[in-house]
């Protein structure tokens, strides 16, 4: 490809919103534009590493059998009503109605249509394991667009789904997919942490996200410095680190704490410390499919059941949580035990209700308006102080199990660096990551309220177990920038270089011309990806050019080295200082062998 011919508009500046490495650079490399807020075009040669990402990714799908579909982007509403994810999916869903008023969805994900796909065509455990995976465009109306392709509103995702006859099953299709999840990251030239992540909200029993350490990650990840334990902080937990319990109870006592209302407040008034505490927080929850028929005030809890087999969802309820005064509630885990959509902290007003006091007064003593849960930094807690539902009190000496009874008990604390590693009691430390791909045991969440079933070798009907596994394209092609760059620009590796070779002739005129154009042709046989800098420009030019769009290998023409007895050319590696001088006769066998090397080396 000659440049004057392509499309590659590359720039000094920078725009004011890319404020990340790989924004910047795919921006001025005119890999990319922006059309609108978290909407984008691929330019060509943006398109062209985009491609190279797709077929890696393809490549390694077909190596472990799954089988490529390509369903409309558009889809029935009606699937997701089928799923309940009409009424849980949230405003991330691009919702349309079309000329007859009829729902359809832009597909943010796609367990409901590849599950109706399959319903319609199964009938015999002798078609399964099944799957299924698809590389096509979802639209997801995130609040906050950002890093340019690394969160986009419309991306493209390979999602793959398998439909398995048990656990045994699925957990093969699920480890299958992360050694080819690992291949395809390792192909791309990336360095990716597998962490455990939450799976209870969508009801699964296992999921891994492969993340890339970056600093504007979105997620903290929590690593063991003595053991392979790796885990979102969504996740993450810790060995207990209970204070130890008195031995000799004594009764509760209520204590006036004028003007006192935060822990620290509390802990300066009292002179101890945040251990000593039951810190309280009031929570309200948005479609919560945990069952609450057993919890207090349950009776007015409103239900709705979205699709038949689907569990009863509480459209909103509230919960008080109980933790010790030194830690925070984790939300995500909180969300993940009660099968929620959303969950905020309750409004003041709210607060002010369910405790029948101000803010800054709660504790579990005598809460019998929501269900109480406890963290289990909690349940030993046998001479604590907490909130006593009044204006300035408290209660001193308080003992979970004789002064109050939690509704549950469970892990819903925050890990952090120093916290014992939860497998070998190792010390904890943390990163920033962002989340390239995710593998995800559904279970049958879906398979179930969408009613798919197989027969088995005696015609007795069951429903199949199922598993769901993505990567973002987009973002791993920035994250491969983010990894691979310099100050002078993108430092591609070979496999998801848009071009491999770029040519630069000092002056494309004469003997230069002819031999730069036979060099392409010869390239070009050998099967070598090659783009030929033919602008009239001054050399410095071209020399910043193909260093911002990070070509990994720069030959430069030049009559000097032509001149030589054996005439010449010089060979940079982008990212290396040195040139070497290159016999002309010689250059295809070396480029060639490089390029294959190269790859090579990236294959798992
Ligand atoms: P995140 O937590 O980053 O919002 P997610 O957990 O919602 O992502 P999944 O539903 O697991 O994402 O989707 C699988 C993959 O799709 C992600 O690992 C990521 O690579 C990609 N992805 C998700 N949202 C976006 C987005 N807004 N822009 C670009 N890629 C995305
Ligand atoms: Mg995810």
């Amino acid at each position: 490809m000659r440049f004057s011919q392509t499309f590659i508009p590359t720039l000094r500046e920078v725009p004011a919103d890319a404020v990340v490495v790989s924004h910047r650079l795919m921006f001025r490399a005119g890999m990319i534009r922006k059309l609108s807020n978290g909407l984008f075009a691929y330019l060509p040669l943006g398109l062209r590493s985009f491609r190279k990402v797709e077929a890696i990714i393809r490549q390694e799908m077909d190596a472990i059998g799954a089988l490529e579909i390509k369903p409309s982007v558009v889809l029935p509403g009606e699937l997701w009503k089928e799923s309940g994810r009409w009424q849980t999916f949230g405003d991330a869903m691009l919702r349309v109605k079309n000329r007859l008023g009829t729902d359809f969805v832009v597909s943010p994900t796609a367990e409901e249509a590849f599950t109706s796909i399959v319903r319609d065509e199964l009938s015999s455990y002798r078609q399964l394991p099944l799957v299924l995976y698809q590389i096509n465009t979802k639209y997801r109306d995130e609040v906050r667009p950002r890093y340019g392709v690394m969160r986009g509103r419309e991306f493209v995702m390979k999602d793959a789904y398998s439909y398995n006859i048990d656990d045994a099953s699925l957990d093969r299709s699920y480890q299958d997919m992360g050694r080819a999840y690992r291949k395809v990251f390792k192909r791309c030239g990336l360095s990716v942490i597998a962490v455990k992540a939450d799976s209870g909200a969508m009801g699964g029993s296992g999921s891994e996200e492969f993340m890339v350490e970056s600093e504007v990650g979105d997620n903290t990840l929590l690593l063991c410095r003595d053991c392979n334990y790796a885990a979102n902080v969504e996740k993450a937990a810790c060995k207990p680190d209970n204070a130890p319990a008195v031995a000799t109870l004594v009764p509760i006592e209520k204590i006036a704490t004028p003007e006192v209302k935060t822990i620290s407040e509390l802990c300066a008034f009292l002179k101890t410390g945040a251990k000593a505490f039951i810190k309280t927080l009031i929570y309200r929850a948005i479609n919560v499919e945990l069952d609450l028929s057993s919890a207090p005030g349950s009776s007015k809890l409103a239900k709705q059941r979205p699709a038949p087999e689907a569990p009863a969802v509480y459209p909103e309820a509230f919960f008080a949580v109980a933790i010790r005064g030194d830690l925070d509630v984790n939300e995500q885990k909180l969300a993940a035990l009660l099968k929620a959509s959303e969950l905020t902290l309750a409004s003041d007003t709210d607060v002010e209700r369910i405790t029948s006091a101000p803010v800054g007064f709660a504790g579990p003593v005598g809460l019998i308006m929501v269900p109480l849960i406890a963290d289990e930094t909690v349940v030993n807690m046998n001479n604590a102080v907490c909130g006593a539902l009044a204006k300035d009190l408290h209660y001193a000496h308080v003992a979970c199990g004789r002064d109050f009874t939690p509704w549950l008990v469970s892990d819903v604390r925050t890990v952090k660096a120093g916290d014992r590693c939860p497998v070998c009691g190792g010390d904890l430390y943390e990163k920033k990551g962002n989340e390239l791909g995710h593998i995800f045991k559904l279970g049958y969440k879906y398979t179930r309220s969408m009613r798919v079933s197989y027969l088995d070798e005696n015609g007795v009907s069951h429903t199949p177990t199922m598993g769901s596994y993505g990567i973002g394209l987009d973002r791993t092609l920035a994250s491969v920038i983010e990894e691979h760059h310099d100050d002078d620009g993108i430092i591609w590796p070979m496999t998801i270089a848009p071009y491999q070779v770029i040519l630069v002739p000092i002056k494309y005129e004469g003997a230069v011309k002819e031999t730069t154009d036979r060099l392409e042709q010869e390239l070009e046989t050998a099967g070598i990806e090659v783009l030929l800098d033919d602008r009239n420009e001054r050399p410095g030019v071209k020399f910043k050019d193909a260093d911002l769009i990070g070509i990994p290998l720069r030959v430069v023409i030049g009559d000097k080295n032509l001149a030589l007895p054996q005439a010449s050319v010089e060979v940079k590696r982008r990212g290396e200082k040195e040139a070497r001088v290159i016999a002309v006769s010689d250059l295809v066998a070396a480029l060639a062998g490089c390029v294959m090397r190269e790859r090579m080396a990236l294959h798992a």
